[in-house]
């Protein structure tokens, strides 16, 4: 468990990973992760707790399994998306290599989240999000491929339209379902994810089916105990046979770093940057992505508008 766990019960639970499967009649192609270490990692670094927990937590699962569909480490996935609800947005970084961040774009007050996070089942994230609004995903292959694809999104509960993403702007047809399953302080209990696709041209009717299972909050359901990807595959493929593809451990990790802060800094050109300095002892930079904290002093400040002004001239 790594330092930035929050405190848990001392059984083991299953560490967070992505399996990949076909069916051994080569219809469908199934990926599972298990991510609740991952969201809980997550939602303690920007203390985020019930539909707020669950929106993020479906987000950042989705975006490991879009990003290590083609089982290249340099892959990036970047989704963003944009809703008319009170949380704004949400925006996640996943790389090929396991490793994924993200945020919200605003937080709840506790009134709004009296309002939100409450009920059993399946929580819905869409008042939250907002039923109207885009989703971006952009693909950087690495070797300066990039690919962008926009849609709108269709019911604001990330998972479906993410899916509805993969269907049309992609034109893979897929089923997704994400899930956070929160205990009873609101906090992440379990996260998981599935995703199911066909190939392109391929028959659909076992897809359709899949999709009525998954859309029956029978996700949510099997998620009230502790699964393993190998577990949620069967699920998925009724107990069908199936060849395993291998697997990627999964966790949140940001590349952020002092030299980061200081460049994003640097960004504000030698003026600006004097002009904090002469304002305030230190100037604090947060990470969105994992809020951590990178304090510059006025000296080092001043230091950097200097190096700025060299380089310029
Ligand atoms: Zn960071």
């Amino acid at each position: 468990m790594s330092e930035d766990s929050p405190a848990r019960g001392c059984y083991a639970r299953p560490v967070d990973q992505l399996r990949r499967a076909i069916k051994s009649d080569f219809s469908l192609r199934v990926i599972a992760a298990v991510t609740t270490e991952l969201v809980a990692v997550a939602c303690s670094r920007h203390s985020l707790r019930g539909v707020e927990a669950v929106a993020l937590g479906r987000a950042l699962t989705a975006g490991c399994m879009l990003t290590t569909l083609t089982k290249h480490d340099g892959e990036r996935l970047r989704l963003e998306l944009r809703g008319s609800g009170p949380l704004r947005g949400i925006l996640v970084d996943a790389r090929g290599d396991g490793t994924v961040r993200g945020c919200l774009q605003r937080l709840l007050s506790a009134e709004e989240h009296l309002k939100l996070s409450s009920g059993t089942g399946r929580l819905q994230v869409s008042p939250a999000i907002g039923k109207r609004g885009t989703l971006v995903v952009t693909r950087d292959l690495g070797l300066d491929q990039r690919y962008q694809g926009n849609v709108e999104v269709v019911s604001g509960e990330i998972d479906e339209d993410i899916e509805h993403y993969l269907n049309t702007s992609e034109q893979l047809p897929s089923v997704l379902a994400c899930e956070v399953v929160l205990d009873q302080h609101d906090r992440v209990q379990r996260a998981a994810g599935v995703l199911a696709q066909t190939f392109p041209g391929g028959d659909t009717t076992e897809l359709d089916a899949l999709r009525e299972i998954l859309g029956a909050g029978s996700l949510f359901d099997l998620l009230r105990h502790e699964r393993s990807c190998e577990e949620l595959i069967g699920f998925a493929l009724g107990g069908e046979a199936h060849d395993d593809m291998g697997g990627v451990p999964l966790r949140f990790l940001c590349n952020c770093g002092a030299e980061r802060a200081r460049a994003v800094v640097a960004t504000l050109g030698a003026e600006d940057v004097e002009a904090l300095a002469a304002e305030q002892d230190q100037t604090e930079i947060r990470c969105e992505y994992c809020g951590s904290v990178y304090a510059l002093s006025a000296a080092e400040l001043r230091e950097l508008a200097a190096e700025i002004r060299r380089q310029r001239s």
